[in-house]
């Protein structure tokens, strides 16, 4: 058995060194041979070279290297590719992702109905409280409107099969959204929870409005409700204005009396002006995923790797 260990790393050259001892360790408990791949997101401080460097002194190290940042989401789509291992993890450096967790997950994925053993977070302790605000909202809107169902505070920590990784493989989208991805492939998944850890070194590098634009993404890209909104907007309107018509009309030939006031008009004007502004926005945000997807441009550019056999 063989089990790899996907490391995306951006900026990362502090916190390498102490993950790598801290899977070192827990791997003598673990009955599988281990192999890493770290990908080096674009990084621009020294992760390269820390990167060459462990490679050298260890044999079951492999690192890939982008020509610039293109994002987590490409890292792990290039880990997925270059992972060979019977079983595949993926890992974030900071050790938010508690490397023991690895032993209770291997033990879980023996039962053969067991696909994929993943990670989330009990509590959220550690995060400004706005952010889980925004997190709790964006799983509660995509667990009604969306195609995949997605377990607010699960990690993109988990334990998967082989069989499971060539299905996230087949999914060769070029907006990628692994959590989505994760629980649209199916299979059967169990979560175990653990309490929110602090980074070791380094610092994120989500901001807040990154994260925002990132969920947006999520939602775009698993769920057509937003169009089905637009389109409801516009009958909404279109039976209202209907209805007002009606009761012009009728009051005019009742009471005679022209229809007084150009701010309802204004009203209406901007009312239904704005609507279809959101609507071309929710329409365009759409084609702007289309664009891009037929474009087929690469999801990451390989400047550098290690070369070597991996088994
Ligand atoms: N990461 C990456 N590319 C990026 C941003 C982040 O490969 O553009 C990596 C980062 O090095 C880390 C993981 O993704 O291993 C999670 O990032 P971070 O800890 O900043 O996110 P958070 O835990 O705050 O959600
Ligand atoms: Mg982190």
């Amino acid at each position: 058995m063989n089990l790899s260990v996907i490391v995306p790393c951006f900026n990362e050259e502090d916190a390498i060194p102490i993950f790598f001892d801290e899977v070192e360790n827990i791997k003598e408990q673990l009955p599988v041979s281990v192999d890493y791949i770290f990908i080096n997101d674009g990084s621009t401080d020294n992760t390269l070279t820390v990167l060459q460097q462990l490679s050298k002194e260890n044999s079951h190290v492999h690192y890939c290297s982008f020509s610039r940042n293109f994002g987590k989401e490409a890292a792990l789509y290039a880990g997925l590719l270059k992972a060979k291992g019977d079983l595949v993890t993926v890992m974030d450096v900071d050790l938010q992702d508690p490397p023991e967790l690895l032993i209770e997950m291997y033990e879980k994925i023996q039962d053969k109905n067991i696909d994929c053993v993943a990670t989330r977070r009990s509590t959220r302790t550690g995060e400004p409280k706005i952010r889980s605000f925004f997190a709790r909202m964006f799983y509660k809107i995509i667990n009604r409107i969306g195609h995949a169902e997605m377990i607010d505070g699960a990690r993109d920590f988990r334990l998967m099969t082989r069989q499971m990784v060539d299905a996230i493989l087949e999914v060769t989208e070029y907006n990628r959204f692994s959590k989505g991805i994760f629980s649209w492939v199916g299979f059967n998944t169990i979560y175990i929870s653990y309490e929110n850890r602090e980074r070791v070194a380094g610092e994120t590098s989500w901001s807040f409005w990154k994260l925002f634009s990132y969920s947006i993404d999520g939602l775009v890209n698993f769920s057509e409700a937003p169009l089905n909104f637009a389109s409801v907007l516009g009958a909404v309107s279109f039976i209202s204005s209907l209805v007002a018509f009606l009761f012009i009309i009728i009051r005019t030939l009742v009471f005679g009396d022209p229809t007084s006031g150009w701010p309802s008009l204004v009203a209406i004007i901007l009312a239904v002006g704005g609507i279809q502004l959101l609507s071309i926005g929710i329409i365009g945000k759409y084609i702007a995923k289309i664009f891009l997807e037929t474009k087929r441009r690469p999801n990451f550019i390989i400047r550098e790797e290690s070369n070597k056999k991996s088994s």
